[in-house]
């Protein structure tokens, strides 16, 4: 096998970086993309195929990030560029109701039996934002519970102790949210009920939702514990709380919306929530998500409700055809491309604790359907169930770890607090090249010491 080597210096991302550091905070439209978490020059993309992106360097890397989760088939799809191609040629934005919305909204529906009605939006933000508004309008309650280390978009009230980049920059809360915002906000260790408990105890009647991702990946994956002993799972015993006290249950599947599973992880848990929350791969790498549900909260909506919502580019021609497309073929041969996603997936995992073993390097593989996180450190037979334990991982191993593979063409997310993504492109000698890479990176884990 070829070991692929490349110079690390990364000349015009770098002047592309200092290009843009002078009219961008911080040179990035989104801060885990200037690796803050681990150091060195941001790469600037210029072209994706299949598993691999090209770097303004000319420097090519198999793709573990796919854009974080949306490029599920891979880059540049030919039916899903063609179906983009076409829309564009009709036009590009109408303000008025198209076709492909509603194709796509039946998508949804069809496919994710607790969502009876949906409403499109253009960011996952959006999506979580106007379902906790939905949520409190429904209910009459201004209390939303959420859980340390989850991420749901920078909404005001859910950003305190969020994962995704602001766990990545250690930001413990937001300046800009003000008391009021997060006043009504409760934050409660993940995974654990008896807290979830006694917030309902402490405030009857008063909590709006309970909002959770379905399972988490913005502190690395930490998936909800599953029934045991006479408990309930985690996501069931937020269900059977909620409607006890006759709140809502929303489950963001922003992330693991047709990603985790061919239905996401509701798929996997068959926990049914009252409200869900959808992005990335349904946008098919455009910007579209969405949020849904039970139709008699769904018709608290406008202009069936009072309860308002609304988006300029909400249901944007070309981004509906494009999650059309994708969401279509990831379903075509009884959903054959999720099997590809989820070998690869395996493959990748296996080749990661293979190499890692083989130096001594203590770490953790932890999975959620075909989305796993390697988390370094001992976490001894528990795993990480929490943002506690996340956050004790040793981050110097990953960097690394991560500088390494990146050196060899491997391109991973630049946080350990962040979940890797595979493609059902992902193939034979793209896992060659990610197996080429790992002993070196493996070796360099071992090797680091704290800074
Ligand atoms: N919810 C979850 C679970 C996410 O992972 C994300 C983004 O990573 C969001 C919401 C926010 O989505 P967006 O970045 O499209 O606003």
């Amino acid at each position: 096998m070829a070991f692929v080597t490349y110079s690390y210096s990364a000349p015009v991302s770098q002047s592309l970086f200092d290009r843009a550091a002078a009219v961008t905070p911080g040179g990035v439209n989104s801060p885990v993309r200037a690796f803050r978490g681990v150091g060195g020059t941001p790469r600037f993309m210029v072209s994706g195929s299949g598993p691999y992106l090209t770097d303004a360097d000319g420097r090519e890397y198999v793709d573990l990030v796919c854009s974080w989760g949306p490029m599920i088939l891979g880059h540049a799809h030919p039916e899903v560029t063609d179906a983009v191609r076409r829309a564009v040629e009709r036009g590009t934005s109408f303000g008025t109701p198209v076709e492909d919305e509603v194709a796509l909204a039946e998508e949804i529906v069809h496919r994710i039996d607790p969502v009876e009605q949906v409403r499109l939006v253009s960011s996952g933000t959006e999506a979580t934002m106007s379902a906790i508004r939905l949520a409190r309008g429904f209910t009459g309650r201004s209390k939303v519970v959420k859980f340390a280390g989850c991420y749901h978009g920078h909404v005001d009230a859910l950003l305190a102790s969020a994962g995704s980049g602001v766990a990545t920059l250690g930001l413990p809360d937001t300046p800009g949210v003000t008391g009021a915002q997060a006043g009504d906000t409760i934050v409660l260790p993940y995974n654990d009920l008896d807290a979830v408990r006694e917030a309902f105890a402490a405030y009857p009647r008063e909590i709006a939702c309970v909002i959770t991702e379905a399972s988490p990946g913005n502190m690395g994956i930490v998936p909800p514990l599953p029934a045991a002993d006479g408990r309930p799972s985690f996501n069931q015993g937020l269900k059977d709380l909620c409607r006890a006290d006759g709140a809502l249950f929303i489950s963001d599947e922003v992330m693991t919306g047709f990603r985790a599973g061919p239905r996401g992880w509701y798929g996997i848990d068959g926990v049914t929530p009252d409200l869900m929350t959808f992005g990335k791969v349904m946008g098919g790498g455009f910007p579209a998500a969405a949020f849904g549900g039970r139709k008699d909260v769904m018709d608290h909506l406008a202009p069936a409700g009072p309860v308002y919502q609304a988006g300029t580019l909400s249901g944007n021609p070309v981004a509906t055809a494009a999650g059309l497309a994708q969401l279509r073929l990831l379903a075509a041969d009884d959903f054959a491309a999720h099997a590809v996603v989820d070998a690869a997936s395996r493959q990748v995992r296996q080749l990661a604790t293979e190499a890692l073993n083989k130096e001594g390097v203590a770490h953790t593989v932890q999975t959620a359907g075909s989305m796993f996180s390697v988390f370094f450190g001992d976490f001894g037979h528990a795993g990480v169930t929490d943002y506690a334990a996340a956050r004790r991982q040793e981050s110097f191993r990953f960097t690394a770890f991560f500088h390494s593979m990146l050196s060899q063409g491997v391109y991973l997310p630049p946080s350990g607090f962040e979940a890797w993504f595979v493609s059902a492109a992902h193939d034979e000698r793209a896992l060659e090249r990610i197996a080429d890479a790992l002993p070196a990176a493996a070796r360099a884990a071992a090797e680091a010491v704290p800074a």
